[in-house]
C-alpha cells in the first residue's frame, strides 16, 4: 500500500476493505504521515492499542520516497538527486523565496517532447513517475530535508501531461485538506502545449492546477523550429484551449519565453507575441537560454532582454525578467538531467 500516492478517501477505502476499520484509523494514519512526515506513526496511541491492525501495517505501509544521493548547491538554490526502487533517477530543485519555498518537481524520468533547448528532452523519456513518486519528491523535502514546501511547480524533468493520470492523482494527494493541503494556486502546472491534455485537465473539475505555458516564440514558423510538439498543436490550438481554461477570477496563464540570441528576440518578435497574447490574461516569465550541450543556443546580452522587455510593456503585456539562478549545477531551467 503505497501510500505516498492515496488521497484520504483511497485510505478510508483501503482500511475499509483490507482491514475492516473506519475513517478514525485512516484519519490518524494519514494525518501523521502527510501532516508530520511521522514515521513512528504505529507508536501513536490509537495504533499501539489495536496491536493486530498495527503489526499488519507496519507490514503493509509503504513510505518510501526515494533516496537521495546527492544534493548540489548554488547560492540558496539547492538541486537534490533521488534514487527511485527501480535504480532510475529524478531531480527535484528546491527554490527559496521571500515568503515560502518553492519545490520544482519531475513528472517523468527523461521526456519525449524533444524541446530543442533542454537537456532533459536529450535524454529521451525512461519512464513515467508514480503519483507516489511525485508526491515522494515533496514528502522528502519537507520531512526528510525538513525544509518546509510553500508552493509546488511542475517545472522540472518530463511534461506532465504526458504522463495525465499521475500527474492528477499527484495534486490531488498534495491539495488534499486532510495531508498537504496545498490551496490551487500554490501548484503550477508547466506544459508545453499539448492541448488535448489541457481540455481534460479542464474538465477533469477541482482541484485545478494553476497553467504555465512553455511557449518560447512569437509565431508557428520559429516555435516548430524549437519545439516538435508545435507541428501537432499550432498556436492558434493552442490559444483556444488556454482561454477555455478556468481562471480564477485573478488569474493568469503563465507563459515562459526562453530567449535564445538571434532566433526569437528582436523587437518585432515581441511584438508578434503580445499580438497572440492579446486575447488572454497572460503573465509572460522572460527567461535567459540556458548552456546546452551540443546547441548553439545563446542567450541574448542582460540589455537586450530589457530592450525585449520594455517593448511587451509597451505593448501592455504583463511581464518579467527570471533571474539567473542555478546554472552551476545545471538546475536552470532546461537542464536537468544532464548528469544522470
Ligand atoms: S522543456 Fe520540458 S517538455 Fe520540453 S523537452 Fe524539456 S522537459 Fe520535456
Amino acid at each position: 500500500m503505497n501510500i505516498l500516492g492515496m488521497t484520504f478517501d483511497d485510505l478510508v477505502g483501503e482500511m475499509a476493505s483490507r482491514y475492516g476499520k473506519g475513517r478514525c484509523h485512516a484519519a490518524m494514519l494519514y494525518r501523521e504521515i502527510f501532516r508530520r512526515g511521522n514515521p513512528d506513526w504505529h507508536r501513536t496511541d490509537l495504533f499501539r492499542a489495536s496491536p493486530d491492525l498495527t503489526r499488519q501495517l507496519v507490514q503493509d505501509v509503504d513510505l518510501w520516497p526515494g533516496r537521495v544521493q546527492q544534493q548540489q548547491t548554488e547560492g540558496d538554490l539547492v538541486k537534490v538527486a533521488v534514487v527511485l526502487r527501480d535504480g532510475q533517477v529524478v531531480e527535484s530543485v528546491i527554490i527559496p523565496m521571500a515568503e515560502r519555498t518553492t519545490l520544482c518537481i519531475s513528472s517523468q524520468v527523461g521526456c519525449r517532447m524533444g524541446c530543442r533547448f533542454c537537456e532533459t528532452g536529450r535524454m529521451g523519456l525512461r519512464r513515467n513517475l508514480t503519483a507516489a513518486e511525485i508526491v515522494g519528491q515533496v514528502y522528502l523535502v519537507n520531512f526528510i530535508l525538513g525544509c518546509p514546501v510553500g508552493n509546488v511547480v511542475f517545472m522540472g524533468m518530463g511534461e506532465p501531461l504526458d504522463n495525465f493520470g499521475p500527474v492528477r492523482h499527484a495534486i490531488r494527494v498534495l491539495t488534499d485538506d486532510h495531508g498537504f493541503n496545498l490551496a490551487r494556486r500554490r501548484i503550477t502546472l508547466s506544459t508545453v502545449g499539448l492541448v488535448d491534455g489541457i481540455h481534460r485537465l479542464a474538465q477533469g473539475g477541482a482541484p485545478l492546477p494553476q497553467l504555465a505555458v512553455s511557449l518560447n516564440a512569437p509565431d508557428d514558423r520559429i516555435r516548430s523550429r524549437l519545439m516538435p510538439v508545435n507541428q501537432v498543436y499550432p498556436m492558434a490550438d493552442l490559444r483556444r484551449a488556454l482561454l477555455a481554461y478556468p481562471q480564477r477570477p485573478k488569474g493568469a496563464v503563465f507563459i515562459e519565453y526562453v530567449l535564445i540570441e538571434g532566433i526569437n528576440d528582436r523587437p518585432e518578435h515581441a511584438d508578434a507575441l503580445a499580438d497572440f497574447l492579446r486575447p488572454l490574461r497572460a503573465k509572460v516569465n522572460l527567461i535567459p537560454c540556458n548552456p546546452c550541450s551540443g546547441r548553439p543556443f545563446r542567450s541574448p546580452a542582460p540589455e537586450a532582454m530589457d530592450r525585449f522587455r520594455d517593448r511587451l510593456l509597451t505593448r501592455k503585456i504583463f511581464v518579467r525578467k527570471r533571474a539567473i539562478k542555478g546554472q552551476r549545477v545545471m538546475a536552470a531551467c532546461g537542464q536537468l538531467g544532464k548528469n544522470i
